[in-house]
């Protein structure tokens, strides 16, 4: 039998119950001192490393552990530093700067890292000076070392550290060139420290747009080759297939490869013979990115077959594990959905599983992974049938005569103003969550405190003078996690958080079985808020593509059929506010772009289905039932027709980040549906004047119909303060009346 070895690529930073987070957090509040941070930090870092040293890898990933984020330790550790932030010290807290801001200057862009819900910081090239500054990755590398891991440093490779940059007048091929002697400098370190290979992580080689850049890459690494480190580095990719010849004619050691996430075209190029069986294979059959146990018997077959065409094999999983929760073992769930699940942890162990099996013949741990998994096929979680024709997706008028039925009922202004969904989540509505939840407190007085403050919000948001008001989301901590603890099908863990940006993590849902709607999620709120008011309370909903998005998915079902039955929920409940009354209904699907594929040959097929589920969930609404929905700015360039095709009645767009490009892709296809774009960054505690609002709103007019226009903020308000939240509110309705025709 063939031997393997095993390894892994990044495991998760958060610890089992966030104790990552709690600590940066704790030292921004000044609630920890630097050293304490660094006693905790380090103390979690060794906690991983003896964790998968222990789960017998050969290798262990170090690099991948961070302060905030790989990418921006990758940009300090060049020296590309945004130019506000230059002529600091290089250290942590410049770091924490970069990355959140200060009183002074903005902090850098964050950007959603491939179509992942996990952001980086994107570097700024702007006059910066790149050279070694502080060798963090060395340091790291020492300390595995100096605990007797076997370790393998990562670091972002130079063609996507550069793809996912902005700024400075160089090519994207001369800055390639200036970092190549940085790179050189830091892989020489690492060699010289004991480095058997440095995993160099190259996923922009799986995007369309990685075909563009071969050239400058095999520029690249004949570069490293030149310096001699041909024999020491691995191009890692993941998330799409690659180009696997093009790879294999590299002067490298060994090329990763996503074996899950790659439609299996991988394997059909190493089958054709693409791949130089000399080199190393690193193949990410385990899956980095969901939470399902493997199916272990097909992985043995897998290997058997890579086997044929390598001299070398690493088993990993297929991506980092940044990307799933860390570990089972502290959540209370029945058996039958334990046994098909699997967090990073236990997916070590099946890696650990297989190795057994192959090079020691030991089939014990195989045997219970294998009858686990088959176990879980058993169970009936799939027992409903749908009749996904029963409703409606398409509106039986078309919008003008939506308009006309809808401005009949609500009567609004010119210039109409709402907000995007929330209010201020201030540390009284979390610690009454909390106790509600911990059973501190009863059903009934954590109701009593809901309706309180959803009173005091309506009251706040009359006197201000908005036009379309919201209940303010209070009863939920997630938009997505709360949805799904209430369908059915979903799965809502304890502890399996998974970080998106800096110290935020989401707690995905687990959608396991069929989903259905059994009892109305959201009326309650939304019709005591419209009980106390005449103006229109607008109902909150997440729609079917962002929930499929920010949960982890089935995959025993075609994700289409799963986001349809979603919409089918989805539905219910919007037919359930309509029949309560509520007259305007937001279904936000801020994920609608992010999970758009990879590579574009996938874009129609998921949009056309992503634009279905909205419509099933929003078109059986009569005429006069306005229908929001709610986007949040991200190039929106490439979906911009399927936008228009959702047929909503109003969108409203988190703009303020990047006004005029979004103006101009809503000009170029002539958007003739209600639009509201946000006239204020939220995300700054600064209070907007009324001439920058009406700056703003001046210049949508320009290219937007003034009876389509919509005046509202940027979402986020919840992570607002209430004064914040009343003073810029007032601001922008005070702009919006003066602009009105009367
Ligand atoms: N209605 C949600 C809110 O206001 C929208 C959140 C989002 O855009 N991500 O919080
Ligand atoms: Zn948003």
């Amino acid at each position: 039998m063939t031997t393997i070895k095993t390894t892994n690529l990044g495991f998760p930073r958060l610890g089992r119950k966030r104790e990552w987070k709690k600590a940066i957090e704790g030292y921004w509040n000044g609630k920890l001192t630097k050293t304490e941070l660094d006693d905790t930090l380090q103390d979690l870092h060794r906690e991983n490393l003896l964790l998968q040293k222990n789960h017998q890898l050969d290798s262990v990933p170090v690099g991948d552990f961070s302060l905030y984020d790989h990418i921006l330790d990758t940009s300090l550790l060049f020296n590309i530093i945004p130019e506000r932030f230059q002529g600091r010290k290089v250290d942590d807290d410049l770091l924490f700067d970069i990355a959140r801001g200060n009183k002074e200057h903005v902090a850098s862009a964050l950007i959603k890292w491939f179509n992942t819900n996990y952001h980086y910081i994107v570097p700024e090239w702007d006059n910066v000076t790149p050279k070694v500054s502080k060798n963090a990755l060395l340091e790291r590398f020492n300390y595995a070392k100096s605990l007797n891991i076997p370790a393998h440093p990562v670091i972002v490779g130079p063609i996507t550290f550069v793809a996912l940059s902005k700024g400075g007048s160089q090519s994207f091929e001369e800055k390639v060139r200036t970092l190549l002697p940085l790179y050189i400098e830091v892989f020489e370190s690492l060699v010289q420290a004991g480095a058997n290979f440095i995993q160099v992580d190259e996923p922009i080689l799986v995007t369309d747009q990685g075909s563009d850049l071969e050239d400058i890459t095999q520029e690249a690494y004949e570069a490293f080759a030149g310096a001699e480190l041909d024999q020491h580095l691995v191009i890692q990719t993941y998330f799409e297939r690659a180009n696997v010849k093009f790879l294999s004619h590299l002067p490298i050691k060994g090329i990763g490869l996503d074996f899950v996430h790659d439609n299996g075209e991988n394997l059909t190029q190493i089958q054709n013979g693409d791949f130089d069986h000399t080199k190393v294979l690193f193949a990410g059959i385990i899956d980095g990115r969901n939470v399902w146990a493997a199916d272990i018997e097909s992985k043995k077959h897998l290997i058997d077959t890579l086997s044929g065409y390598t001299d070398t094999l690493y088993i990993n999983p297929s991506s980092s594990l940044l990307h799933v929760p860390v570990s089972l073992d502290d959540e209370s769930l029945d058996t039958d959905i334990r046994d098909g699940l699997s967090f990073a942890t236990e997916k070590l162990d099946e890696l650990d599983a297989l190795k057994r099996l192959f090079n020691h013949n030991d089939t014990t741990k195989f045997d219970t992974f294998a009858q686990r998994y088959a176990r879980f096929q058993q169970q009936d979680f799939k027992n409903l049938t749908y009749d996904f024709d029963r409703i409606r997706s398409e509106r039986t008028s078309v919008f003008a005569e939506r308009k006309i039925a809808q401005q009949k009922r609500l009567n609004l202004p010119d210039l109409p103003t709402t907000t995007i969904g929330s209010f201020p989540q201030s540390p009284e509505v979390r610690k009454y969550r909390a106790d509600w939840k911990n059973k501190r407190i009863s059903d009934e007085a954590y109701e009593t405190f809901l309706k309180n403050e959803i009173k005091r919000w309506i009251d706040i948001q009359e006197e201000i003078g908005l036009d379309v008001l919201v209940h303010g989301e209070f009863e939920r901590n997630d938009m997505v996690e709360f949805f799904g603890e209430k369908l059915q099908g979903f799965l809502v863990t304890q502890f399996g958080w998974v970080q998106s940006y800096g110290s935020r993590a989401v707690k995905p849902p687990i959608i396991y079985g069929d989903v259905k709607w059994t009892e109305p999620l959201t009326v309650k709120e939304t019709t005591y808020a419209q009980s106390l008011t005449d103006k229109p309370v607008k109902g909150m909903l997440t729609g079917p593509v962002t929930i499929l998005n920010w949960s982890f998915e089935r995959v025993d079902l075609p994700r289409e059929t799963v986001q349809d039955q979603i919409a089918l929920a989805i539905n219910e409940e919007v037919l359930a506010l309509e029949k309560a009354g509520i007259k305007v209904i937001q279904v936000d699907e801020p994920a609608l772009r992010e999970g758009l594929p990879l590579r574009k040959v996938y874009h129609e097929h998921y949009l056309r289905r992503a634009v279905h589920s909205f419509k099933l969930a929003t078109s059986s609404v009569a005429d006069h039932t306005q229908i929001h929905t709610h986007m949040c700015y991200s190039q929106f360039g490439q979906i911009i027709h399927a936008i228009h095709e959702l047929d909503a009645d109003v969108i409203s767009i988190e703009t303020s980040r990047s006004h005029g490009d979004l103006i101009q892709d809503f000009e170029d296809i002539n958007y003739d549906l209600g639009i509201g774009l946000g006239v204020y960054d939220i995300h700054s505690p600064r209070i907007p004047t009324e001439s920058e609002i009406t700056t703003a709103i001046h210049r949508a007019l320009q290219q937007i119909d003034r009876s389509l226009f919509w005046v509202n903020p940027d979402c986020g308000l919840k992570t607002r303060k209430e004064d914040e939240v009343k003073a810029a509110l007032t601001v922008l309705v005070d702009s919006a009346k003066k602009l009105r025709h009367s």
